[in-house]
């Protein structure tokens, strides 16, 4: 097809780093919307390119730089597929989804590849993703043959009461790039179960494994329209679909900022919003903990994914009593880590995503460093020699004697960038935990049951571990957060069936005769 196609130049990965040469852009892969199961090109044929991040000089693919027209006729396609959908059976319906399980699973390996490729993480980390995709399919296609309601006497004679779910209609699932197959999962797999239709708007930084997602949809056998996926730029395919008066939920995993925009919009038009956040989650260290497995739990938290998970352990708040042990074996241990490319199975720590966040998180080290008393202790710089030359490479970075309030132990960095916080007792360290605006992880290693009932007790986070770190949750359990991380809802476990299904409450009154709740007298004789 000769249809001319412009690349947009924003392309966040694209924006630093050499152009490849001619020919090897020749043989760049174009990659298309699904709607209405059809692989089509945006209207526009404008396209964005996605970029492998530990070598910007390897263009991964080209994808739609969808519009509002792409997203209208996308929402079009899950209105139309709607129906049916909801008719089909749910034991039906969870069918295909386990079909999908297997697709995913015969495919692990590629997806993982093709995932590190486009995200930078190393590759036990994104076959730990898809396999959280497989973990979330198979789970959740479990509920097809469940999907309680409930049933409860009711205030009358001869009257039944119960409660079913109904499906809610088309869904708008707007996705980060961290996690780019395990959180469209997430999302997909319970809209699907429960009986809706979908629009995805994956991340402008990783569409491919969504892309790889949506395909496995299709390889299973879910029919044309149920699922339909947009690539394309938040600010306009994803605010498209957000102000789509057809899409009636929104269901969004991104930063803060953008979750309040969402939201706004969404109350505008009343809606339904469910948000996932983020973090600034926080590590307590007691006097009598296992140190050595306190610091596998921080190294692992603080620097897996290279700091950009949502659950990332930013802060690591330490008994003074330890603290000096502590901070001294974590900075070796952090120094002692390889920084390189995700695919070599070398790598400890890969690139962060883009160059804006090189600019973002190297901002952050500034700060830091001009913090009055905090102490970068290891790391900081951003690596750009020899093997490091074309990607993103950023420093395992530790900034030590830490204070609560400073920046750099309040704000979402996302990044390979840890704060350690001295604290003299249980009580300071939990207020030092709870004191920032984020609610969605914290753990505490201790030897003391009764120090680590307390703390889950006292910390107002979402997800809570003990003697472990603060990532590392399992699909079968709600996942989310409080504060400024969510908005009440939660995410996996069967509590995810609560977004995407809406409850009916059903009267049967096989009495004959007219019966009035709250007004008629029973008689009890
Ligand atoms: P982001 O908010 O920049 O983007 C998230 C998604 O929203 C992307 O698909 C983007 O294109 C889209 N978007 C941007 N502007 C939009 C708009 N105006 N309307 C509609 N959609 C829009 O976030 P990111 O940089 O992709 O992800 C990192 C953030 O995500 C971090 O804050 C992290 O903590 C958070 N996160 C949270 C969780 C969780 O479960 N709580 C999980 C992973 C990531």
């Amino acid at each position: 097809m000769a249809q001319a196609r412009k690349a947009l130049s924003k392309s966040a990965k694209r924006s630093q780093g050499r152009a490849p040469s001619s020919s090897a852009r020749a043989q760049v892969k174009t990659f298309h919307n699904y709607i209405g199961g059809e692989w089509v090109a945006s209207v526009s044929g404008e396209w964005f390119e996605n970029a492998n991040p530990a070598d910007t000089r390897d263009v991964v693919g080209r994808f739609p730089a969808s519009t509002a027209t792409d997203v209208n006729r996308a929402v079009e396609a899950a209105r139309a597929a709607f129906d049916r959908w909801r008719h089909t059976p749910a034991p039906r319906r969870a069918e295909l989804l386990f079909r999908l399980g297997e697709i995913l699973i015969r495919n692990k390996d590629r997806f993982a590849a093709e995932m590190t490729r486009e995200m930078g993480k190393v590759l036990k980390e994104t076959g730990g993703d898809v396999q959280e995709a497989i973990d979330c399919t198979y789970y959740t296609a479990g509920e097809g043959r469940r999907l309680h309601g409930f049933t409860t006497p009711a205030e009358m004679p001869n009257k039944f009461a119960m409660c079913v779910r109904q499906p809610v209609g088309v869904c708008g699932l707007i996705t980060p790039w961290n996690f780019p197959m395990a959180i469209p999962s997430w999302k997909l797999i319970p809209a699907l179960v429960c009986g809706n239709t979908v629009v995805i708007k994956p991340a402008e930084d990783t569409p491919l494994s969504t892309f790889n997602l949506v395909k496995a949809c299709e390889e299973a056998g879910i029919p044309a329209g149920v699922v339909n996926l947009v690539a394309g730029y938040g600010d306009t395919a994803g605010r498209a679909l957000v102000e789509h008066r057809d899409v009636r939920l929104i269901s969004f995993t991104g930063s803060t900022e953008t979750g309040r925009i969402v939201a706004s919009t969404c109350a505008d038009r009343n809606a339904i919003c469910s948000l996932e956040m983020g973090g600034k989650n926080v590590i307590i260290v007691m006097d009598d903990a296992d140190i050595d497995l306190a610091i596998e739990g921080a190294l692992w938290g603080a620097f897996g994914t290279s700091g950009q998970r949502c659950t990332a352990s930013s802060r690591l708040v330490v008994h003074k009593k330890v603290y000096k042990q502590f901070t001294k074996k974590l900075v070796e241990r952090a120094r002692a880590l390889r920084v390189g490319d995700g695919s070599d199975p070398n790598t400890d720590v890969g690139p962060v995503i883009n160059a804006d966040a090189v600019h973002k998180i190297m901002g952050y080290v500034e700060v830091g460093e001009r913090e009055d008393g905090a102490r970068r202790a290891c790391g900081g710089k951003r690596l750009e020699k020899g093997e490091h030359a074309h990607g993103y490479f950023i420093e395992p970075t530790v900034f030590a004697d830490v204070e609560a309030d400073m920046r750099i132990a309040q704000e979402e960095i996302f990044g390979p960038v840890t704060c350690v916080i001295p604290a003299d007792s249980l009580e300071e360290a939990i207020g030092i935990g709870n004191g920032v605006r984020y609610g969605l992880s914290a753990s505490i290693y201790t030897r003391d049951v009764n120090r680590a009932f307390h703390a889950m007790n006292e910390m107002y986070t979402g997800i809570f571990y003990v003697n472990s770190s603060t990532i590392g949750a399992e699909v079968h359990l709600p996942f989310g957060g409080t504060k400024a991380t969510g908005n009440g809802h939660r995410e996996a476990g069967t509590q995810v069936l609560d977004i995407f299904s809406e409850w009916k409450s059903v009267y049967v009154d096989y009495s004959g005769k007219l019966q009035r709740a709250q007004i008629d007298e029973v008689n009890f004789e």
